[in-house]
C-alpha cells in the first residue's frame, strides 16, 4: 500500500483493495455506504489519507477537513434527505465509540433521530 497504515479497513477501500458501494469521490475524500447501516441513510466520508481523529489532523489537513464537510452535503444531495433532513457524526477514540480508527464522518438520514441528551 502506497499510502496509509497496512492494516487498516479503511484505507484498504480507500486503495480499491475491500470493494464498498461508493456514493461520491473527490480528490481527497471517498463516501461509501455503511455496511452495517443504523439508519434508512448511512454514508461514510472518509478521508483518502490515513488519520486516525480529529485531533491528528494538522494545518495540512484543512482542505480535507473542508472536502469531508462538503462531501457530506453532496451525499445529503445525491440521497434525497436534504429537505427530511440528517444528522453527521464523527466518534473520535474510546468513549467517543470509535470502531474504526480511520477518521470518518457518518451521513445519517431516512429516519427522525434521538435527541442528543
Ligand atoms: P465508528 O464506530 O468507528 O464511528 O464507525 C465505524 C463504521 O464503519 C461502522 O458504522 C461500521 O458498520 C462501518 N464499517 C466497518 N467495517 C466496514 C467495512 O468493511 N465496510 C464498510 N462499508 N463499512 C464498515
Ligand atoms: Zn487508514
Amino acid at each position: 500500500m502506497l499510502n496509509g497504515a497496512s492494516d487498516c479497513i479503511f484505507c484498504k477501500i480507500v486503495a480499491g483493495e475491500i470493494p464498498c458501494a461508493k456514493v461520491y469521490e473527490s480528490d481527497t475524500v471517498l463516501a461509501f455506504e455503511d455496511i452495517n447501516p443504523i439508519a434508512p441513510v448511512h454514508v461514510l466520508v472518509v478521508p483518502k489519507r490515513h488519520v486516525v481523529q480529529a485531533d491528528e489532523c494538522t494545518e495540512a489537513d484543512r482542505e480535507m477537513l473542508g472536502d469531508m464537510m462538503l462531501a457530506a452535503g453532496e451525499v445529503a444531495c445525491i440521497k434525497g434527505i436534504t429537505e427530511s433532513g440528517y444528522r453527521l457524526v464523527v466518534n473520535n477514540g474510546r468513549e467517543g465509540g470509535q470502531v474504526v480508527h480511520h477518521m470518518h464522518l457518518h451521513v445519517l438520514g431516512g429516519r427522525q433521530m434521538r435527541g442528543m441528551g
